[in-house]
């Protein structure tokens, strides 16, 4: 088997040849001269020492400059045996330049997946490489992590098996930058999954009489649907996801397919109506426009050149390499074999084609008055046309809404921004609120009753921690997110850790290192953190951003170690309010708009008039859920203002003292801020995924220039940071990282005590090998562990007995 897996083209990117190997060993080596030191362009560089003196070390580095540097900034380098290791810590010598080469002389020979302890690290090759067949599927079906060589598939079958063997919920956390890989890693997941789930399934027929394709082909072809809604091209990636995504696959308890569901994070509204230099809006907006289908634009009433629609002609209009028409075809194929019904995709397409004429829509303000009229109906009359409704009416909401004005009700007139910024905020909507149907949608047809779903593996999608010049409300969430998640990751390290120490029966405690990343955590999320305190801000009559930064500088600057006074940036632009000490770094964030943002305001009035669609099923169910003010203040407070206001505030306090968590959505689900809607379903996620048994894959971005082949030292590091595998690594420093069975051991060291070797037993014989090598003054008591089974080493012990094995 493993011979014939050498002959798979996808072997050579993934496993090492016995030549390549050889090479490495005949490399020559010397573990007390050869080392690392820091260089600004390649992050470190080979270096030779060739004097010592006091704290300082002189080398010569491998471009032949001779430098001095402090001892602690010269890293040791591992012995040649350590070549493209496939995980890294198994490294004797667990430092950054280590784990940096290692990456890099892997990356060179395309072999992108490396573990690194827990974490299997990718990193984007940005070519198609051949790693993906089914061949390579079938080679890793079954096997164990430590029979293959790294990849995706080693992981995903891992998860697979613990399923069914410890039945037990699995997950999957894909990380990293944009860019990085993760949608790509996502797919390949499923698809293994599909594959597997199907293959245990062998000899039951495809489920019959269900539109559209089997459940194997719906679960993959979900992601072109949602691609096409949720996907768009960014500065940083062409394909880039604009929403945070987690899909669980149920299985039977005998690991057979059993359907599928998707919960969502965060949509970038805001792409809806204005995108920034090189980006374009989401993809479906071009799709439709594309001529796929010849009659489409017809029936919409769209003009023939996409360029006619602000909203999404503000910067770019095509992608190089994608031909929109062509992704249509694949966008309609998928709807029909998630078994989508014409009616409901022409109501996604009417909808879409609604937004796309209300950015067209003209309004001007009539001379000397606070009031904006209508410029022209035509633009107006088109989108209702897709809607199903009334455009006077829907004009007259925009322009004159009804408004309470103390206990009374009256339609107050808007001005030109106030209507623009209605506009605006209602495309934003309708296009987030379809988003969510359609997921929900999806998750109609995943729902594949017929199969009992006993367990599931759960596969995360979002963004990696994000500090960019300017940080808003939105790099806020998403680094909490990833604050959570690194400390999630950081238990479940703990935990394995203890159990590992527990069963071997050694006596060590290992940190919670999760505990390290709390007060962040309670600085954002706890009662007077940053969110609550947003939250209040936000029904404070006349606050502002600025009186929520004079809140939060009162209530936490000086006190709470992770809040700071924002550093003026070196050289970088962008104004900042406070600054943030995460795990990744300190952040600095702007706090214009938080309040408009967590309030997300909407034109109550012009919703009234969309929840009476005729001809828009979807446009119904998008608000079946919206109870506008007007209607609550009167069917439920008898037309009260005062109370009103105490009903908001009484809500809110309690979803504040539930964490969140609590099931109040439905009919209050209007009430909520964005941050509220934020916590819930991070809170959901977050329980959920203490209750799996996670595996974690973290995707890299080899530069920024989308190109193949080609490492930014600078940037790796930087992710390698944010991503926490250097904090995996500087944890496994505490432990004991190193581990042999006995048998091993005594086979490899055996000529360092041939005596103590001969012992029959080899924990004794072991023993014995580490009782000499004690009383020789080689090892301490402090450095290894004697365990049930095997040797427990601190990093960097091993690389002292290579030596001594050398030197015999
Ligand atoms: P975002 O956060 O913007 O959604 P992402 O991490 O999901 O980014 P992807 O869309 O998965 O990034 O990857 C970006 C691009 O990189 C892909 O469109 C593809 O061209 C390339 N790419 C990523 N991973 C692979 C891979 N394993 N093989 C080939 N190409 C890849
Ligand atoms: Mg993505």
């Amino acid at each position: 088997m493993a011979d014939s897996f050498e002959n798979d083209p996808g072997f050579p990117y993934l496993g090492i040849s016995r030549e390549d190997k050889a090479k490495s060993l005949a490399r020559p080596f010397d573990s007390k001269k050869n080392c690392w030191v820091p260089d600004a362009e390649e992050g470190f560089v080979q270096a030779e020492i060739t004097a010592t003196k006091g704290d300082q070390v002189t080398v010569v580095t491998a471009r032949g400059n001779e430098i001095t540097v402090k001892k602690d900034e010269a890293q040791e380098m591992n012995p040649p045996k350590y070549d493209k290791t496939e995980d890294m810590a198994n490294l004797t010598f667990l430092n950054e330049a280590s784990v940096l080469a290692n990456l890099k002389e892997r990356y060179a020979a395309m072999m992108i997946y490396t573990y690194s302890g827990l974490f299997c690290v990718v990193i984007n090759p940005y070519k198609r490489l051949p790693i993906y067949s089914e061949s390579v599927i079938k080679h890793y079906m079954g096997k164990r992590r430590n029979e293959m060589p790294p990849h995706l598939f080693a992981t995903s079958d891992e998860a697979y098996r613990n399923m069914v063997q410890d039945k037990e919920n699995q997950s999957m956390l894909i990380t990293g930058e944009s860019g990085a890989g993760k949608t790509e890693n996502t797919k390949k997941v499923i698809s293994y999954f599909a594959i597997v789930g199907a293959t245990q399934s062998a000899g039951a027929k495809a489920e019959e009489g269900k539109k559209g394709g089997t459940l194997e082909e719906q679960i993959v072809q979900t992601n072109p649907v949602l691609e096409a809604f949720g996907n768009a091209k960014t500065v940083r990636n062409n394909n880039s996801s604009r929403f945070g995504k987690f899909i669980r696959t149920h299985f039977s308890s005998a690991g057979k397919l059993a359907g599928g569901d998707i919960e969502h994070y965060l949509l970038e509204k805001s792409r809806v109506v204005r995108q920034a230099p090189g980006e374009r809006c989401y993809h479906i907006f071009y799709q439709i426009m594309s001529g796929f289908d010849p009659s489409l634009r017809g029936k919409l009433k769209l003009e023939n050149e996409v360029s006619y629609y602000h909203f999404c002609a503000q910067a770019e209009l095509t992608i190089e390499g994608v031909n929109d028409k062509e992704e249509m075809g694949l966008t309609q194929e998928a709807f029909d074999i998630m078994g989508f019904e014409d009616t409901e995709v022409m109501d996604l397409y009417k909808s879409t084609a609604g937004i796309m004429h209300m950015g067209e829509m003209k309004f001007k303000q009539r001379p000397r008055e606070e009031q904006a009229e209508q410029d022209g109906e035509e633009d107006a009359a088109n989108a209702c046309h897709n809607f199903g409704v009334n455009h006077e009416e829907f004009l007259k909401a925009l322009t004159k809404p009804r408004v309470r004005v103390g206990t009374e009700w009256v339609n107050k007139g808007q001005n030109l921004e106030q209507v623009n910024w209605a506009v605006a905020g209602l495309a934003k909507a309708i296009y987030a609120r379809m988003f969510k149907w359609l997921i929900s949608r999806c998750n109609k047809t995943l729902d594949a009753k017929e199969i009992q779903r006993d367990f599931f593996i759960g596969v995360l999608d979002i963004a990696g921690f994000e500090i960019f010049d300017f940080n808003s409300f939105e790099q806020l969430w998403i680094n909490f997110v990833n604050e959570r998640l690194q400390q999630f990751f950081n238990h479940h390290m703990f935990v394995l850790e203890q159990e590992e120490y527990k069963k071997e029966g050694i006596q060590w405690t290992f940190i919670d290192f999760g505990l390290d990343l709390q007060a962040c955590i309670e600085l954002i999320e706890k009662p007077l953190g940053l969110i609550s305190m947003l939250d209040e801000e936000c029904i404070v009559p006349k606050a502002t951003d600025m009186t929520y930064v004079q809140k939060l500088n009162d209530q936490h600057l000086g006190k709470h170690p992770n809040f700071q006074k924002p550093k003026p940036p070196k050289g970088k632009q962008g104004e900042a309010h406070f600054a943030i000490v995460h795990y990744a770094g300190t952040v600095r964030y702007n706090a214009t708009s938080f309040l408009e943002k967590n309030k997300d305001p909407l034109n109550d009035t012009a919703v009234a008039v969309l929840k009476h669609a005729e001809g828009n099923q979807l446009l119904l169910d998008i608000w079946s859920d919206y109870i506008t003010q007007f209607v609550r203040s009167y069917y439920e407070f008898g037309g009260s203002t005062m109370l009103f206001t105490q009903k908001l505030q009484e809500e809110q306090a309690a979803l504040a003292k539930e964490g969140g968590g609590g099931g109040k959505r439905g009919k209050s689900s209007s009430f909520m801020t964005v941050s509220m809607i934020y916590r819930e379903s991070l809170n959901n996620l977050m329980n959920m995924l203490y209750q799996t048994h996670p595996h974690f894959i973290r995707c890299i971005i080899p530069n920024e220039k989308k190109q193949s082949g080609m490492i930014d030292s600078a940037l790796v590091l930087n992710q390698l940071t944010c991503n926490g595998v250097l904090e995996g690594i500087r944890i496994c420093r505490k432990g004991f990282p190193n581990r042999m069975i006995y048998p091993d051991f005594r086979h490899r060291y055996a000529i360092l005590a041939a005596d103590a070797a001969k012992d029959s037993d080899p924990k004794k014989a072991s023993t014995g090998i580490t009782d000499k090598l004690c009383n020789e003054g080689h090892l301490n008591d402090e450095e290894f562990k004697v365990g049930n089974t095997k040797l427990f080493f601190k990093a960097g012990i091993l690389a002292r007995l290579e030596d001594l094995r050398d030197e015999i």
